[in-house]
């Protein structure tokens, strides 16, 4: 039930509500944010808080990292290993804010360091029932653990920063169910492509997601994650999957977990959060998850994708803004319409970003790199220090440096290449990052995103490659 109406409500309003201070006109309400992460690139909001004279209300709510400008090759020298004066200068001066306002800070060459979305709940700072910000687009994230998670920008996040509230109009409420069971190499990033795809890279402006259905209840944590992260590039205020059995077992034991009789309190709590059987929604959208193929991007926007099987569309099948929109994409991404997206050559591949870089997605491209060998340019950077350390251990580092793919330290890197990982102008790469915006990964460059196991299958063919006959034929 909704707890200040006793209506059904949905797992979003159970949120919403609990966390209003004050209610505004028009929907508008005051929240309380239970936690609130921050990178390098909050020096605007520091700067501005320090000059104003302000402090931070509450440093245990909030946690910063490291992970935009710090590099992925030569990290043992720690910050004095970062050669650009002007990086450097982004790291330290994360470090000296996060010191100045008593905030727990994770610097270049700390055991947790990693990219925000990724430590978040690794560390358990992340948790069901919460309200999270971040000056960051995809803190949609986190909402994988029944969070309600968003990015904000810098006056947001000096406001939460002094206040720990923040003022929210509220989203429309849109469930998107995917039933089924999906196929062999194809994954949680497959399921994001084709959800996107559908309903378009503006299909779910001004609405919070909610994903449900048999597909998603299946998948791990690192999976919802992945779905979570990229609800934003449909336009998405936010994206949530409700709590549950697999939740907890992830969360259980991680340093910033409730312990003890807190645990016991807290289960209760996030039990009670899913939405209620008759809870309504502005909107629902059904996806049969065994119908799903491994998905690639052709254009120059998440939403233009489609399964590794298909061809490039047609403008001429198109009109007005919808075909001027592919004309221009074609022409950038240097495309034909109705040729096969399979075997199409790339440049060079990129394993990592926020969406793709936990261990479950470094397994899943070792299974396609083991025993087989590289044909062009790749590499791979954990999504953080802990994750290296755990694939480490698993040999996963051995698989991929025997087939000539590149092991670095962890961090943003060329999901946007901040530190200077980049392509070369007019590379074309197969990306597990979740923006194929042009010139994302350098001036001129050409991305494709892909899951990390149709990566890893790019890799080792040179060309974008239907990773399931690759699994197919290892087994
Ligand atoms: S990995 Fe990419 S999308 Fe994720 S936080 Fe870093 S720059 Fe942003």
């Amino acid at each position: 039930m909704n707890a200040s109406t006793t209506q059904p409500g949905t797992l979003f309003e159970k949120i919403w509500d609990a966390h209003v201070i004050e209610q505004g006109a028009g929907g508008d309400a005051l929240l309380h944010v239970d936690q609130n992460f921050l990178h390098e690139g909050s020096f605007h909001a520091f700067g501005a808080l320090r000059r104003e004279g302000r402090t931070v209300r509450r440093p245990r709510q909030h946690f910063a990292v490291a992970d935009h400008y710090v590099p992925t090759l030569g990290r043992d020298a720690g910050v004095a290993g970062v050669t650009d004066p002007e990086m450097r200068g982004l790291i330290e001066l994360l470090e000296e804010n996060a010191l100045w306002a008593g905030i727990e800070h994770a610097g270049i060459d700390d055991a947790r360091q990693g990219i925000v979305h990724v430590i978040g709940p690794e560390l358990g700072l992340t948790q069901p029932g919460m309200i999270i910000t971040c000056g960051d687009s995809h803190t949609s994230t986190h909402g994988a653990f029944g969070a309600f998670a968003f990015g904000v920008g810098a006056s947001q996040v000096k406001q939460v920063l002094a206040t720990q509230c923040l003022w929210q109009r509220q989203p429309k409420r849109l469930r998107i169910n995917i039933d089924g069971t999906l196929a062999p190499g194809v994954g949680g990033k497959d399921v994001i492509l084709a959800v996107i795809a559908q309903i378009g890279a503006a299909g779910a402006t001004g609405h919070v997601i909610e994903y449900a259905g048999s597909a998603i209840r299946a998948m791990s944590m690192e999976a919802r994650l992945t779905v979570c992260n990229m609800s934003i590039e449909a336009g998405a205020r936010a994206g949530m999957v409700a709590p549950d059995d697999t939740t907890f077992a992830y969360l259980h034991g991680r340093p910033f977990a409730p312990r003890a009789q807190h645990w016991d309190a807290a289960l209760a709590y996030w039990r009670s959060l899913a939405s209620d059987p008759d809870a309504r929604f502005d909107r629902e959208v059904t996806i049969d998850a065994g119908a799903l193929a491994p998905m690639v991007t052709w254009g120059t926007n998440p939403g233009q994708g489609l399964p590794i099987t298909g061809r490039i569309p047609d403008p001429a099948a198109a009109s007005g803004d919808a075909r001027r929109g592919i004309e221009a994409a074609l022409a950038y991404m240097g495309l034909q319409p109705g040729t096969p997206i399979e075997g199409l050559p790339i440049d060079r591949v990129f394993i990592g970003s926020c969406t793709n870089s936990r261990i479950e997605d470094l397994r899943a491209a070792a299974a396609v790199a083991r025993g087989r060998k590289a044909r062009i340019p790749a590499f791979v950077s954990p999504g953080s220090t802990p994750i290296k350390r755990q694939a480490e251990a698993e040999g996963l580092d051995r698989v991929f440096t025997e087939a000539g793919i590149e092991w670095r330290a962890s961090g943003c890197s060329m999901c946007v290449g901040t530190n200077g990982d980049l392509l070369a102008p007019g590379e074309r790469s197969a990306s597990t990052s979740n923006r194929n915006f042009e010139g994302r990964q350098g001036r001129g460059t050409r991305t494709h995103l892909v899951s990390p196991a149709m990566a890893a299958a790019a890799a080792v063919t040179g060309k974008l490659t239907d990773v399931r006959r690759l699994l197919a034929a290892a087994t």
